[in-house]
């Protein structure tokens, strides 16, 4: 075979490998919908620490008498003999009756409410992208968490799906996804994803056929479906639509 062949073949190759690519970002119907995970892609997880790791430890201190290291260690005991493939495990309201604990759970989510912190580009680019796209939130937080993490958000959104709340799914499976675009009438590749979990923001919305990618705001990965903030996650979506 002469080198002319040889590299005649490797460019047909690569041609084919960068259309089998394009034609599958671009295969594309139109995007209508974004879809975007909650707690570590619009607010950081301080919120969520406070009331699973100090506050309901701390309840249960004052509850019972106890030190705080030692209600501390019984709650995670606690916690993880229900373990978190089981959906109580992310229901506050389980967890005051299952540790007795005085009060409304509902007044403690909202005294924590200034705990709740956006990412910094989180609202410029949502108030961007609402011009054109249809915004909801996909997560597996429970909803009353969502409702107050949303902030002042919320008008935003057109919808909020919670995996527990709505689907009782403690993660979000291939069927979430499904119902999740059944509900607003898109087919999967009309919608994009992101989120910051591999499995649940990436690999399992792929399965199905949304155009997911992986939010990996601490830089450590590189990679055509990761973006590292979510200003990142709207030019991938412009570049997709300007094709
Ligand atoms: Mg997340």
């Amino acid at each position: 075979m002469k080198i002319v062949d040889v590299m005649g073949f490797f460019l047909t190759c690569g041609i084919v490998k960068f259309l089998g690519v394009l034609s599958m970002e671009i295969g594309l119907r139109h995007i209508k919908v974004l879809s975007f995970d909650m707690e570590g892609t619009l607010v950081d997880p301080y919120f969520s620490r406070l009331i699973w790791e100090v506050d309901i430890p701390r309840l249960y201190a004052e509850q019972r008498g106890l030190g705080l290291e030692e209600a501390r260690e019984r709650v995670f005991k606690e916690y993880r003999e229900v373990g978190e493939e089981r959906v109580e495990w992310y229901d506050v309201s389980y967890w005051f009756k299952r540790l007795e604990l005085g009060g409304d759970w509902r007044d403690l989510l909202e005294s924590r409410r200034d705990a709740c912190r956006l990412y910094p580009e989180v609202r410029g680019v949502l108030e961007r992208l609402r011009e054109r796209y249809t915004l909801i939130v996909t997560s597996n937080t429970i909803r009353e968490f969502l409702e107050v993490q949303l902030l002042d958000l919320k008008p935003l959104f057109t919808r909020v799906f919670s995996a527990p709340s709505d689907f009782g799914e403690v993660k979000k499976s291939p069927e979430v996804y499904i119902r999740v675009c059944r509900e607003l009438d898109v087919e999967p590749e009309e919608m994009a994803h992101v989120g910051d979990h591999p499995k649940f923001d990436y690999e399992v919305p792929r399965m199905v056929g949304i155009r997911a990618y992986h939010l990996d705001r601490e830089y450590k990965l590189r990679g055509e479906h990761i973006v590292h903030n979510l200003e990142d996650f709207e030019k991938k979506i412009r570049m997709i639509e300007s094709i």
